[in-house]
């Protein structure tokens, strides 16, 4: 018998967690996981996940650490050669010359990183510049740790790019940060050198930091090359840059990443990682030291390669379904298909698909007004997946 809960006067829990909306990415990736487990057979596209595992190389290194004992906490910052792995990757990939004793701490994936950045810089009260549509969480951890997110359209006429303007207009006295996401999760597109220019720009005129997400910056397509924002002139400075293995070397499972910060903003993160977790599991830091020391292996470039051929597969696929139009995302692996012709709505629709036809995909207005009327659709499940899928989407669409 499971014990009657306690009323609480003010509540079971914490105002900061009441409103806070459940992650949909998460949701719908867990939903998806309990149908399967109860026998349905869902084709699931929802969150960031590819159908790969972890190339064999990097799971070596990091066996071969556990058995051999490699068990116990690490330094908070992370163990000094993961962080150099962190800073020869930085160096040989994004031309940045950082310094992994004062410039580099591990992080539990980007969205620790993110906590850690936020809870470093942003006082209660401060404003964070995020985009719409944007990644799900970012605006429930920056409320939940006080501060107010300002949502900037991306709009799907200017091809869902920043606005000078409307980016300049959402700065006030309290703006702390422009946080921001390239290649961007959901909408596939890659930042060119002039938008991180005017970012830079803003950034440089109301002395804000920029929170830079980068977890997808090793697949870009069609020959795109990712900046980093850190890496442009007098950038370094201001800018807190998330990196993590989680999508690019399909290592979520891990938790690891970094941030490559300024010595200041490093050293509050450290103190904010001994009291929140310790550290970064040591094991996992060994792979990736691995996977981000070395020059990417062929387990891993092959990859690449294939999931470009998988995503350009996907999005013409479904730009060829009734009512959808779809381009291939310019970096990351998720097709962003406009579904505004079906006249259904993104939750109705995305809805339907689940229940009607075990299709699971995230609504676009999950990611914030701007996404409505567009699914977010991640293509890099296995062939016969995105093949069976299309064929479920066909059927739902066709009426
Ligand atoms: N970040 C991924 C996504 O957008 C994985 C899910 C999550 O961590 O929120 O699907």
């Amino acid at each position: 018998m499971s014990p009657t809960p306690t009323t609480h006067r003010r509540g079971p829990v914490a105002e900061r967690i009441r409103a806070a909306p459940t992650s949909a990415t998460v949701r719908i990736a867990d939903l998806a996981k309990t149908l399967k487990r109860s026998g349905v057979d869902v084709v699931d596209f929802s969150a960031g996940r590819a159908a790969e595992g972890t190339p064999d190389y990097i799971c070596q290194a990091a066996s071969e650490a556990l058995l051999g004992g490699d068990t116990h906490q690490t330094m908070a910052q992370g163990k000094p050669e993961y962080r150099q792995a962190c800073a020869t990757k930085l160096l040989r990939e994004n031309g940045i010359e950082a310094d992994p004793e004062t410039e580099i701490i591990a992080s539990f994936g980007c969205k620790n990183g993110l906590a850690l950045a936020l809870l470093a810089v942003m006082d209660p009260g401060d404003e964070i510049i995020v985009e719409d549509p944007g990644f799900v969480s970012y605006a429930p951890t920056i409320q939940f740790f006080g501060g107010v997110p300002v949502p900037v359209p991306l709009r799907s006429e200017d091809d869902h790019r920043w606005r000078e303007e409307e980016l300049r207009a959402a700065v006030t006295d309290r703006t702390r940060a422009i946080l921001f996401c390239s290649p961007h999760n959901p909408t596939g597109v890659v930042h060119r050198p002039e938008e991180l220019d005017t970012i830079a720009r803003v950034a440089e005129e109301h002395d804000l930091y920029v929170i830079s997400d980068e977890i997808y910056e090793r697949i870009t397509w069609g020959g795109r090359e990712h900046i980093c924002i850190a890496s442009r002139a007098g950038m370094a400075g201001r800018s807190i840059t998330l990196m993590g293995l989680t999508k690019t070397a399909s290592m979520g499972g891990w938790r690891i990443g970094f941030v490559y910060a300024p010595p200041p903003v490093v050293e509050a993160m450290v103190t904010l990682q001994q009291h929140l977790a310790t550290c970064v599991g040591s094991f996992t830091q060994v792979g990736g030291a691995v996977a981000f020391g070395r020059e990417p292996e062929a387990a891993l470039t092959a990859m690449w390669q294939e999931w470009e051929e998988r995503c350009e597969y996907m999005t013409r696929e479904l730009d060829r379904l009734p009512g959808v139009q779809c381009g291939s995302p310019e970096g990351g692996f998720y097709g962003w298909a406009d579904i505004r012709a079906t006249g259904e709505s993104s939750e109705e629709l995305a809805e339907r698909l689940l229940r009607d036809h075990h299709v699971a995909l995230v609504p676009g207005s999950a990611f914030g007004p701007q996404g409505e009327g567009f699914l977010r659709i991640t293509c890099v499940k296995s062939r016969a997946d995105l093949e069976e899928g299309i064929r479920r989407l066909r059927e739902a669409l066709d009426r």
